[in-house]
């Protein structure tokens, strides 16, 4: 068993309660399995601006490119969020900066129904309890990586503009992740673009559909994104993969969101690479932030942390097996009623984590 190298950076506010947490939960999901981990420490975002002045600095990115996997606490705070420095918007963010220099391109943001969480859903009774969504989105590309700001000079007055570009190799190899992640789970995918509008979403569905050849398994449905916003909604149920573009796929995993109950729940992955059956490397962070209104309280719910680890083995350090233990006993918790505040309960952080490592083994 080769060793795994893994950098974690534990981020701001509630940041480092949930790693320490997830970290637990992870020690014990592996204690006695023959995988090596091999952890080291960095500071990212405000945590390194505090220390050393820069949201992410050089070293930070040498060891997140040599690295396994990269797990990441929440980042950011108001402390923190008028500061400006040279460069462009990734320069501003230190998570960002680590995405964009590893071209992780393919984000994973699977959103499921857990028990009890139906009842913080707005959905009736038999809608969302079995949901189990997995939206795939473009992380590099697209209208968010525009031509550089300022650079316009089209119009007089007040006048902004953003450019929606992709090329076909961008698509590809988005559209392969997704296929590769369907055909690990229920064999559906759906693909959201606005093809009846704009010109980079008409490359974007030729090309899906070009690659749908090599997945005969998988049943491709191509949904114009606003209708595929609706029908998500309306029958949670019968989504399996959703992939999307950058902003298409931003929008729509807020929106399959809905169906876990809770910020708190929600893991998510960045793979440099579309998943073969084999690692790829990747950098694993909940969805939620860093909750300056309950940092320090001890009350922060860790699933959506302990979730990114199991991400983390079933992705990069190819132990799908644990990463299915972990679930299982985040699953038999919720079942059994441990609930933090942000699901109504009175658990505290540690009682959470302790919940969870106790039903490792069942
Ligand atoms: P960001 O811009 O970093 O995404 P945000 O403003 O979207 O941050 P969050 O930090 O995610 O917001 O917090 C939104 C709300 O959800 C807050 O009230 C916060 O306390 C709550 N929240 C977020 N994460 C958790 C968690 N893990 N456990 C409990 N409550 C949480
Ligand atoms: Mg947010």
């Amino acid at each position: 068993m080769p060793t795994h190298d893994i950098l974690v950076l534990p981020g701001d506010g509630i940041g480092p309660e949930v790693m320490q947490a997830a970290l637990a939960v992870l020690d014990a999901a592996t204690e006695n399995s023959d995988l090596e981990l091999r952890l080291s420490f960095d500071l990212l975002h405000g945590a390194a601006w505090e220390r050393y002045g820069a949201f992410c600095r050089e070293e930070t990115v040498a060891a997140a490119l040599t690295a396994d996997a990269v797990l990441a606490g929440a980042v950011g705070g108001p402390r923190w969020d008028n500061i400006r420095v040279p460069g462009g918007p990734e320069m501003q963010d230190g998570l960002m900066r680590l995405r964009k220099e590893l071209r992780a391109y393919a984000g994973l943001r699977p959103a499921r129904a857990w028990p009890g969480s139906h009842s913080r859903t707005p959905f009736r009774p038999g809608l969302a309890e079995t949901a189990d969504i997995l939206v795939l989105r473009e992380m590099c590309g697209g209208v968010m990586f525009a031509l550089p700001r300022g650079q316009e000079t089209r119009a007089t007055g007040r006048y902004a503009l953003d450019t929606a570009a992709y090329s076909e190799g961008e698509i590809r190899r988005i559209a392969e992740a997704g296929f590769r992640l369907a055909r690990g789970r229920r064999g559906r995918m759906v693909s959201a673009d606005k093809a009846n509008v704009m010109e980079s979403y008409r490359l974007w569905r030729a090309v899906v559909g070009e690659v749908a050849a090599d997945y005969p398994d998988v049943r491709l449905t191509h949904m114009y994104a606003d209708n595929c916003a609706y029908q998500m909604m309306r029958r949670p149920q019968d989504f399996d993969v959703v992939i999307g573009c950058n902003l298409i796929g931003d929008f729509l995993s807020d929106l399959a969101a809905v169906v876990s109950g809770s910020l708190g729940l929600l893991p998510s992955a960045c793979l440099r690479g579309a998943p073969h059956g084999g690692p790829v490397p990747g950098i694993y962070e909940p969805v939620h932030g860093s909750a300056p209104d309950i940092a320090g309280k001890g009350i922060a719910n860790p699933i959506g942390m302990i979730l990114s680890i199991a991400m983390m083995l079933e992705h990069s350090l190819d132990a799908p097996d644990i990463a299915r233990k972990i679930e299982a006993a985040v699953g038999q918790a919720l079942a059994d009623g441990v609930a933090t505040p942000d699901l109504d309960g009175t658990a505290s952080t540690s009682d959470m984590t302790a919940a969870v490592i106790e039903r490792l083994g069942a």
